[in-house]
């Protein structure tokens, strides 16, 4: 069975003055255990909206969302979401960011130290852990925000447009990084992107949604292994 099940599930938001907008329209789509599966669309598609659903972060007006064959209710840390910009701590360091997580995910104090060293070599940043994000590069402050939420021990990692403030030497390292990370870690990632280019080196499998009404077209969903 799949990682994640997303069946038939809408968004409709109402804007001021009573009219309503279906963002997602009936969109279905799994994601297998293990893999970087992208979903890949253009600007306001609704690929945003998909996964913060997935995310828990808002309700869907239809469907329903399952997550190791339990149906999705809310924020929960088996969810990790990391965003486009910003999801470190800038009051904590490197080091704190990560124990962070590990607190969330019941870590004991005694054994935070140890497991943050893994999280902080497994991005690189061994030599900065005692540095503050606000001292990093961009990309050094996404490499953060990932390892504090893996360390929150996520069954997915959801990702928006993580590289997406990047310039382009730094997105690349980011996307090389990420495969290295996926396969020391293990863990399931759906990411979000527009890019093309993105979304073929670092997917498994590619699900395109497609701009309106945002259903995602099942038969243009296409399968990339080993690049
Ligand atoms: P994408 O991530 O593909 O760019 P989004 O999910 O951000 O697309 O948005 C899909 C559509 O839903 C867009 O037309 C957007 O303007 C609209 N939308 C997104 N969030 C909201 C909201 N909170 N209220 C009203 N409309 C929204
Ligand atoms: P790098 O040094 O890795 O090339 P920069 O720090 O120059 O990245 O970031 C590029 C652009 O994106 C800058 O305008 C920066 O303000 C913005 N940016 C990058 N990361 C973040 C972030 N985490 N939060 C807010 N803005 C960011």
């Amino acid at each position: 069975s799949p990682k994640l099940a997303v069946r038939g599930v809408g968004k409709r938001y109402r804007l001021n003055g009573g009219k309503t907008i279906d963002a997602v329209h009936d969109v279905s789509f799994d994601v297998m255990e293990g893999e970087i599966c992208a979903l890949l669309g253009p600007s306001g598609c609704g690929k945003s909206t998909v996964l913060r659903m997935v995310a828990g972060l808002e309700d869907p007006s239809s469907g329903a969302m399952f997550l190791d064959n339990a149906q999705i209710d809310g924020p929960h840390k088996s969810r990790g979401m990391v965003f486009q910009r910003y999801t470190s701590f800038d009051w904590m360091t490197v080091q704190k960011n990560v124990e962070y997580g590990m607190k969330i995910n019941g870590v004991s104090k005694a054994d935070r130290g140890a497991q943050a060293d893994h999280f902080i070599q497994m991005i690189q940043l061994s030599k900065f852990k005692n540095a503050y994000p606000c001292q990093l590069s961009g990309g050094m402050q996404q490499r953060v925000a990932i390892a504090r939420t893996l360390a929150n021990g996520p069954s997915i990692l959801l990702m928006d447009e993580p590289f997406g403030a990047l310039d382009a030497e730094t997105k690349w390292q980011m996307q090389e990084l990420m495969i290295s990370i996926v396969e020391t870690s293990k863990v399931t990632v759906l990411i979000v992107t527009h890019d093309i280019e993105e979304a073929i080196f670092l997917a498994d499998r590619i699900i395109f949604m497609s701009r309106h009404p945002g259903t995602v077209r099942e038969n243009m969903v296409t399968e990339f292994k080993d690049g």
